[in-house]
């Protein structure tokens, strides 16, 4: 599965050495991805963070929000879908939800914000699906009535195996919102008393969590945020990253280097959170697309120019071979 170390490398490839030693800022690639008998790998984005990732055997969602809805501003004059405001309670487009998921074996939730937890509660109990994310995440679908068997609470650190499919819980940090100021330590437990259906703004963050999620030879490792903490990606080393790119990271001290060289320059990166969630599917995404995903692959290629960026289009199939 892993990458091979530059020396091991060198050693087996003595052509290389040239190069490695000239021009090489970057340590070169190889290993999982030479595996010509790994199974295809089959990635669908469903906008903000979520996503379908399956390898014919196991299927598990990330943050899968496809409600969209219009709240908290922020959307096109030219949607005319009623606007929900923080306070008011939430909604699931359950007919829009049941012709975009049929099934799931596992989802995986980054942190309780509305635009990754939002519509869980009905695909949890939808699916049947494991749901693993952290204890203010497991409290919300507790609320909604989600089977105490399909929830596994986590805080970061565990590395779970489970029937064909591995995942590595890793402690993260949510994006540095409002200039940032945003910082909420609240937290959803037990003794909490929550109904449901819950509010918007009762979809509290309850700290974040990235994964490392081990299909059959291919290691994903996925991303609600756009933030990290560099020693806990160390190591790591995914095939495929799905990266956060929205703005607020251009506020981090050099993210896009730190994260690509952390993650140790992953072969192929895929831009994720970089849409507006707020706009249903359908909408042009030029402005976002623009702004976010032009700057990211040309940065990406200056810093890593053997890694592919792959612009993901809404809920249009990529498949990684
Ligand atoms: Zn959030």
């Amino acid at each position: 599965m892993r990458r091979l170390h530059t020396a091991t490398l060198l050693a087996a490839a003595p052509t290389l050495t040239l190069a490695a030693s000239c021009t090489l800022l970057v340590p070169p690639k190889l290993g999982a991805q030479t595996d010509p008998s790994r199974p295809p790998l089959h990635l669908t984005y469903f906008g903000a963070a979520g996503w379908e990732i399956s390898d014919g055997t196991v299927t598990v969602l990330v943050d899968p929000y496809i409600s969209r809805l219009k709240y908290g501003g922020g959307g096109d004059p030219a949607d005319d879908r009623p606007d929900f405001a923080r306070t008011d309670l939430a909604w699931s487009d359950t007919i829009l939800i049941d012709s975009i998921i049929s099934e799931a074996n596992f989802i995986l939730v980054h942190h309780g914000h509305f635009d990754h937890l939002g519509d869980v509660p009905y695909i949890a109990k939808k699916t049947g699906a494991k749901v693993i994310g952290t204890e203010t995440s497991m409290t919300i679908l507790r609320a909604y009535g989600v089977p105490e068997a399909q929830l596994y609470a986590v805080r970061g650190g565990e590395d779970y195996q489970f029937d064909g499919f591995s995942v590595r819980v890793v402690p993260t940090l949510h994006s540095a919102l409002g200039e940032k100021h945003y910082y909420d330590a609240r937290r959803w437990t037990a003794d909490s008393d929550l109904t449901a259906p819950l509010r918007i703004n009762e979809f509290i963050e309850g700290g974040s969590l990235s994964f490392l999620a081990r299909f059959a030879g291919h290691d994903v490792l996925t991303m609600g945020s756009m933030n990290f903490i560099e020693r806990e990606f160390e190591g790591l080393e995914p095939d495929v990253l799905l990266a956060g790119i929205n703005g607020s990271r251009l506020g981090l001290y050099e993210y896009d280097a730190r994260l690509l060289r952390t993650t140790g320059y992953p072969p192929i990166v895929i831009p994720t959170h970089w849409d507006n969630f707020r706009l249903p599917y359908g909408f042009s995404q030029k402005p976002n697309y623009e702004r976010n995903i032009v700057p990211f692959i040309q940065t990406v290629h200056e810093l890593s120019p053997d890694t592919r960026v792959i612009a993901p289009t809404h809920l249009e199939p990529i498949v990684i071979k």
